[in-house]
């Protein structure tokens, strides 16, 4: 039905050929991160090898190149979300870097007694900060509940909404689950009240090309390491007038108008939130990422990965005992299990010998563990470089440790 060809795909990711413990790596830990194909590589090893220089300040020729470089890759970014303004788009230094500095904002601009709303299905960096936050200001955290089905329940949503409340924060994406939640009615809804919603979009933005402009989203942030990009690289993006209004969050160079001892005044956007030196090599390999996924296009990955998803579905609920936590079917290629009361990491650990790569834990979403009243899952990520050829592997694999472990 599509002409992907995931066996062309392959070749592009070197470490796809590697062994692990003598086996064939079966790489099934995408929700973690994605692997890096040669033109992120190559990106990486041109700007250290060819215009390595500091941005912003040099007149001279590898500066300008450099500057020219991350530039054009904010302007990637800016089209990729469909920001308005490229200047909405401010480079971090991952998903969690963005969300602090988006609470370290609203210190100076929440009272005590404001609301802010926080999901259940959230990520440890989507909450942590913002009770810092309400520490820092009085404010006081409410919480979306969820389901059984591992989806957020609207309902109680809808009853949370008043005109307290402030800020809202939620993922488009669960990493822990791959449930996606309803963000577009969250954000209608918060701002019949005038609230802002802070989307994190970490583990949407594999599967999904999000139109921040569509979403109406306040904030929508990102890390480049989950779209093929590197590490040390994070997407803010943020209406205009709400960056205006939020004062920065680190002092230093780049960030500054003029400074004297009496007063500083800051720069404009970008640049107020983007103080010191920026992982430079990383925000430039970030666009070449985002490049390399747009020319397969969103729609065929997702389609793809879709099928992954189903395929692994069904063979595994084949297992006596498995139960797979997240049932919404509006879902990601994640799939979060457990087999009767087998300890997640006993599984992971057999799989490892397997060459095949799970993550098993809670998936820094402790309080859906919780809910569930499981000390973690073993959770298969796909992505769109991973084959069904792999997903039978993986579930012989699943099949020896249940019959080692039980
Ligand atoms: N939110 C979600 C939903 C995530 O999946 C992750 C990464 N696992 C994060 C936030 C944190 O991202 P980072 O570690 O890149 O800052």
């Amino acid at each position: 039905h599509t002409n992907f060809d995931v066996q062309n795909i392959r070749k592009d990711f070197p470490i796809l050929s590697r062994k692990v413990n003598g086996q064939p790596l079966i790489y099934f830990d995408n929700a973690a991160t994605s692997q890096t194909p040669q033109a992120v590589i190559d990106a990486i090893v041109d700007y250290y090898s060819n215009y390595n220089a500091n941005i912003h300040r040099g007149v001279h020729a590898l500066s300008q190149e450099a500057t020219d470089a991350y530039e054009e890759a904010r302007i990637k970014i800016q089209k990729h979300f469909n920001a308005a303004k490229s200047y909405e788009i401010i480079l971090t230094a991952g998903t969690t870097h963005a969300i602090n500095l988006i609470a370290n904002g609203y210190s100076a601009l929440l009272q005590k007694g404001d609301e802010v709303l926080v999901s259940a299905l959230e990520h440890h960096s989507n909450i942590v900060p913002w009770q810092m936050l309400c520490e820092r200001t009085g404010a006081i955290l409410k919480v979306i509940p969820m389901t059984q089905s591992g989806e957020l329940d609207m309902d109680a949503f809808a009853k949370a909404v008043s005109d307290k409340l402030k800020l809202v924060f939620v993922n488009h994406v669960s990493n822990a689950l791959g449930t996606v939640n309803p963000i577009e009615h969250i954000i209608a809804e918060a701002h019949k009240v005038g609230a802002a919603v802070v989307i994190d979009g970490a583990q949407a933005t594999p599967h999904i090309k999000p139109d921040v402009q569509a979403l109406d989203a306040d904030f929508y942030v990102a890390s480049a390491h989950k779209i093929c990009g590197p590490t040390g690289v994070g997407i803010l993006y943020g209406k205009e007038a709400l960056l205006e209004k939020l004062p920065p969050y680190q002092g230093g160079g780049e960030m500054i108008d003029q400074v004297t001892f009496e007063k500083t005044t800051y720069a404009g956007l970008p640049h107020k939130f983007e103080a010191g030196t920026p992982n430079i090599c990383g925000g430039i390999a970030t666009g070449v990422g985002l490049d390399y996924m747009n020319a397969i296009g969103f729609d065929v990955i997702a389609a793809y990965e879709e099928e992954l998803l189903q395929y692994a579905t069904e063979k595994l609920l084949k297992i006596e005992g498995l139960k797979i936590y997240g049932e919404s079917s509006k879902k990601t290629a994640v799939v979060s299990f457990n087999v009767g009361a087998i300890h997640p990491y006993d599984i992971g650990t057999i799989l490892d010998k397997l060459g095949i790569a799970v993550r098993t834990g809670h998936h820094c979403a402790q309080p859906i563990m919780d809910y569930f009243k499981i000390p973690g899952t073993v959770r298969a990520s796909f992505s769109f470089y991973n084959t069904k050829e792999e997903i039978d592997i993986f579930i012989k694999g699943v099949e020896r440790a249940v019959m080692m472990l039980s």
